[in-house]
């Protein structure tokens, strides 16, 4: 562990109760109260998409052997990132130059610690890149070609993350001659007409307790060569707090990063707010600033109450799935 030149450990920057004492009264109030913890419901994991069943059918499993939340976010995100869809994982959604990045994120709720990869090219299994960053490291977000170079040193493989589809796809764009719509205004005051974009996200608890969500994609379709999407920042792609729930989102990353939808959710169920209407609250949140977007969220309480909400996708067919040992139920979100 690493220390700072006063000999404090750089991780153990909590306000103790010598630091409590020199706040004023309004500062000291200003500090939320602990949160009532919730209580452990059945072990679940929830998927977005029409991912939902096949990706829960791979973590299920798992959970009900007695598996840690944590293994079955990343196999049930491996099985989505290795399907060679269109817009999560290899083989998709081609940038401006028509290469395929990766964004992901893993975070686990015992120990709020995270890791995420941004911009990744190269590599395949993005999550799994993440988790070496959580679990290897100090570090919360590695990007681009050094998150390629971070992979290599883990033992990943490096291949091509383009497929025949994803070439085509560009090459089809690419004979228009136009420059990526990214560089078109904000989408405020009419909706934004953008060029494809979808994300996997996945929350787990498991039989010990243990919450843990990840999420991953490939982005937007045509996006400038080196952005990065919301999926790998804490609190907008996803978010778990052990003693409360966990949300993972989707959808215009570069919006709905400003908003940190996922954080805001979570912190609203922590609250006493039901998982409905946390998943409406952030959304409207992004909404009420004016931005047209679409995008939606998906949230579960630890207890296993979930719901979800949406802006513009009210043709799309956003939806999550749930499965428990009840079995699959999608949910989807008009
Ligand atoms: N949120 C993803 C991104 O902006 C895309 C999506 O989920 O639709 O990278």
């Amino acid at each position: 562990m690493a220390t700072d030149s006063t000999g404090v450990s750089r991780r153990a920057f909590g306000v103790g109760a010598a630091g409590l004492a020199t706040l004023g009264a309004s500062q000291a109030s200003a500090i939320p109260a602990k949160p009532k913890a919730i209580p452990t419901g059945k072990p679940f994991i929830l998927t977005t998409w029409d991912f939902g069943p096949g990706a829960n059918a791979i973590g299920w499993p798992m959970l009900a052997g007695g598996g840690s939340a944590l293994d079955v976010v990343e196999a049930a995100i491996n099985h989505v990132e290795l399907l060679g869809d269109y817009w999560v994982g290899a083989g998709g959604v081609p940038n401006e130059v028509g290469e395929t990045t990766l964004d992901a994120m893993i975070m686990w709720g015992p120990t709020h610690d995270a890791g995420a990869v941004g911009c990744l090219k190269r590599v395949k299994k993005a999550i799994s890149v993440a988790r070496k960053v959580m679990e290897a490291t100090q570090h919360s977000l590695i990007v681009g070609d050094d998150a390629t170079r971070f992979a290599a040193r883990m033992g990943f493989t490096e291949t091509t993350l383009t497929s025949v589809v994803s070439q085509q796809a560009w090459d089809k764009w690419a004979a228009k001659g136009e420059k990526s719509d990214a560089f078109k205004s904000e989408p405020i005051g009419k909706p934004a007409k953008l060029a494809g974009h979808d994300t996997v996200g996945s929350i787990a608890l498991d039989a010990a307790g243990n919450l843990c969500v990840g999420c991953s994609t490939n982005g937007r379709e045509f996006k400038i060569p080196g952005r990065v999407g919301d999926s790998p920042i804490i609190g907008a792609g996803a978010y778990v707090d052990q003693a409360v729930g966990a949300a993972v989102a989707t959808g215009n990353g570069d919006v709905m990063m400003r908003f940190l939808p996922t954080y805001h959710a979570v912190e609203l169920m922590r609250g006493g707010m039901e998982p409905k209407a946390a998943a409406e609250a952030a959304i409207q949140r992004i909404t009420d600033a004016g931005y047209e977007i679409s995008g939606g969220i998906a949230v579960i309480r630890r207890d296993g109450m979930h719901g979800g909400a949406q802006t513009g996708w009210e043709k799309a067919g956003f939806s999550y799935s749930v499965q428990t040992a009840a079995g699959n139920v999608k949910t989807p979100v008009p």
